[in-house]
C-alpha cells in the first residue's frame, strides 16, 4: 500500500492537469473576466502547456531539480500575479523535497505546505481574502490533520480533494482583499475567484493521480 511520486510520475500529473485546465477555458476565462482582467486561464494554460513540452527533460530531473525547474518554467512562462505566486511556490518545493527521490504520502503534504507558505509569504496574503490560498490552505489543513490522526490514505485523499473544492467554492462569498478583484466596487462578492478554482482543479487531478497508483 501507499504511493512513491518519482518525477516522472509527478510529470504524468501534470500532463493530466494541463488536459483538464485546457478543457476549461472558457470557464476560467468568463470567471476572470468578472472579477479580474480575464487573462488567468490564459497565462496559466500556457504554462501548463510548456511543462508538457518540457515532459521529457523533466521527467529525468532528480526530484528536487524536476520541481525546481518546473517552478523557473511556470515563473517564465505563466505572467502576471499567478506566474510568480506558482513560480515561488514549485522554488520552495524543490528545496522542501531535499533529497528524497519520490514523494510518499508525507512527503507529498511537506511540499504542499511549502507551496501554500510561499504563496502566503510571496502574496502577502491570508486565507479568507479571496486568492488562490483558499484551496490550498484548507487542502494542506485537511492533509495534515489526516496525517496526524493515521487514516487510510485513500480517505486522506479524499478529504483533500473536499476541503479544495469546498475551500474554492467558499470564495464566491468572500471579499477580496488581495489580486484585482478588491478593485472591483463589490469585491467580486457574488464570484468564484479564477485562482481559486484552477488551484482546485490541480489539487483534484493530483489527488486522481495519486489515488489511481493506490
Ligand atoms: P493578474 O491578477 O496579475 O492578472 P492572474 O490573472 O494570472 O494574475 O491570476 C489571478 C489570480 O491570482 C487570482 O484569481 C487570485 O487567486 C490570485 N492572486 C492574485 N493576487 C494574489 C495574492 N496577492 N496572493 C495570492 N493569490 C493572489
Ligand atoms: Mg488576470
Amino acid at each position: 500500500m501507499g504511493f512513491a511520486i518519482t518525477p516522472a510520475g509527478y510529470v504524468e500529473y501534470l500532463k493530466e492537469a494541463a488536459r483538464v485546465i485546457e478543457e476549461q477555458g472558457e470557464y476560467i476565462t468568463g470567471l476572470d473576466a468578472a472579477t479580474g482582467d480575464g487573462d488567468h486561464w490564459v497565462n496559466l494554460n500556457m504554462g501548463f502547456q510548456k511543462l508538457v513540452e518540457s515532459a521529457g527533460e523533466l521527467a529525468e530531473l532528480p526530484l528536487g531539480g524536476c520541481l525546481q525547474k518546473i517552478g523557473m518554467l511556470m515563473m517564465s512562462t505563466i505572467g502576471g500575479s499567478s506566474g510568480i505566486l506558482y513560480g515561488g511556490a514549485y522554488l520552495a518545493a524543490a528545496k522542501a523535497v531535499e533529497d528524497r527521490e519520490a514523494l510518499d504520502a508525507r512527503g507529498l503534504c511537506l511540499v504542499l505546505r511549502a507551496m501554500v507558505d510561499a504563496i502566503m509569504a510571496r502574496g502577502k496574503a491570508q486565507p479568507g481574502q479571496k486568492t488562490m490560498i483558499d484551496a490550498l490552505h484548507p487542502a494542506v489543513l485537511a492533509y495534515e490533520e489526516g496525517l496526524a490522526a493515521g487514516i487510510p490514505e485513500e480517505e486522506l485523499l479524499a478529504n483533500v480533494k473536499e476541503a479544495a473544492e469546498k475551500g474554492a467554492e467558499s470564495t464566491r462569498a468572500m471579499e477580496a482583499m488581495r489580486g484585482r478583484a478588491c478593485y472591483q466596487q463589490d469585491k467580486g462578492r457574488g464570484h468564484l475567484d479564477p485562482g481559486a478554482v484552477t488551484m482546485a482543479l490541480q489539487i483534484s487531478s493530483l489527488v486522481d493521480f495519486v489515488g489511481s497508483a493506490l
